[in-house]
């Protein structure tokens, strides 16, 4: 493990009502009261923030949005901004998650106006990167990763935007809630190479203090293997963030 602080993120994706959010993140605290040297953030939907923040306001527990816009107000039908996020309390923004561009049509050219609006609002981005199955198996997975990042994060590379508190994260597409984890070591592979990708774009010290997440099926028996490997930062932690004993016992790998 290296010596950047682990940090374990929970996407609770659209799930939860209020009132379940609020139990939720009440176990979770109590269950990591005791506990340092590990981060740990919720990403509740948009409807809990406010709620959620209020619970963890003294905890120690970051909060994230999923998504946001990159204006800060206007006409955008059914669209948050960044400013808004700040204005619940949010500290961090989930960006490009694979749900958003497979689904929502999300592109990386949108995930860098996010990524260029959010830390200019001093919210941290998440920002996601990862291949589909068809994309690994005809061999051209660093390609896929390499150009997700040049477009996703090219302001921050064209402008030399202070990048450092930025979050990225691997997440597999074909990993992502099938319960087939990546290996250590194919996760690892990756890692490595965007932390190379960001030595190339930006300073090596830069490099050393980014944090790579890893997110795809991650659970208690598999994180302490992953987070054995030199480039794995923290998880983004998807069905297992909902179970308060699951999630609790990933925040506590440490332990295991
Ligand atoms: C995710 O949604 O970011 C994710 C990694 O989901 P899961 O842990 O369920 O695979």
């Amino acid at each position: 493990m290296s010596e950047r602080k682990p940090l374990i993120a929970g996407n609770w994706k659209m799930n939860l009502s209020i009132d379940e959010s609020v139990s939720l993140v009440k176990a979770i605290s109590a269950g990591i009261d005791d506990l340092d040297g590990v981060e740990t953030l919720v990403s509740p939907p948009f409807t809990a923030l406010k709620s959620v923040k209020q619970v963890i306001a003294n905890s120690g527990i970051f909060l994230a949005a999923q998504n946001m816009h990159w204006e800060m107000e206007g006409a955008y039908t059914g669209e948050i901004s960044g400013r808004m996020l700040k204005e619940i309390g949010c500290t961090h923004v989930i960006l490009g998650h694979s749900e958003r561009r497979s689904l929502f049509r999300e592109t990386s050219e949108t995930v860098d106006l996010k990524a260029k609006a959010a830390v200019g609002l001093g919210l941290i981005p998440i920002v996601c990167v990862g291949e589909t199955l068809e994309e690994r198996e005809a061999g051209h997975a660093f390609d896929v990763i390499r150009e997700q990042l040049n477009v996703s994060l090219h302001n921050f590379v064209a402008e030399q935007i202070s990048f450092s508190t930025t979050i990225l994260a691997y997440e597999p597409v074909w990993a992502i809630g099938t319960g087939k984890s990546a290996t250590p070591e194919q996760a690892q592979e990756v890692h490595q190479f965007i932390r190379e990708w960001i030595i190339t774009n930006f300073e090596s010290q830069v490099a050393n203090q980014i944090r790579i997440l890893y997110g795809g099926s991650v659970k208690a028996q598999n994180i302490s293997e992953l987070m054995s490997k030199a480039d794995i930062d923290g998880a983004l932690v998807g069905g297992a963030s909902l179970n308060p004993s699951s999630f609790i016992k990933i925040i506590r790998f440490k332990e295991m």
